[in-house]
């Protein structure tokens, strides 16, 4: 399996390390513990789309998030972590503004 590392282009995925779900990357906030049990002992296993972290351990020390299939191992994107991550605080962020449906305006 080759990946395609945003910043050095194509490698052999033995130059990767596997960390696990991007689920690691939305940790729950506060104590409620249960929630915080769930993320992190509770994983899905699915057949078909996942979108993992990937750490380029030998190569230009990123972390990269990868989309993939994991029934036919076809790679469909790769991004750098950070830029990731800036996506997902922006989606969180309009959520948080966006009005209780139904509720009062
Ligand atoms: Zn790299």
């Amino acid at each position: 399996m080759r990946i395609t590392c945003p910043l050095c282009g194509p490698r052999d995925r033995r130059e990767f390390y596997y960390y696990g779900s991007e689920d690691y990357l939305t940790r729950p906030e506060g104590e409620d513990w249960d929630a915080i049990d769930a993320h992190l002992h509770l994983r899905d296993n699915p057949a078909g789309r996942t979108r993992d972290l990937w750490y380029h351990e030998m190569g230009c020390a990123s972390w990269v998030l990868i989309t993939r299939d994991t029934v036919s191992h076809q790679i469909s994107d790769v991004v750098l972590v950070g830029d990731a991550a800036a996506g997902i605080s922006a989606k969180m962020k309009s959520k948080a503004k966006a009005p209780a449906k139904g509720g009062a305006q």
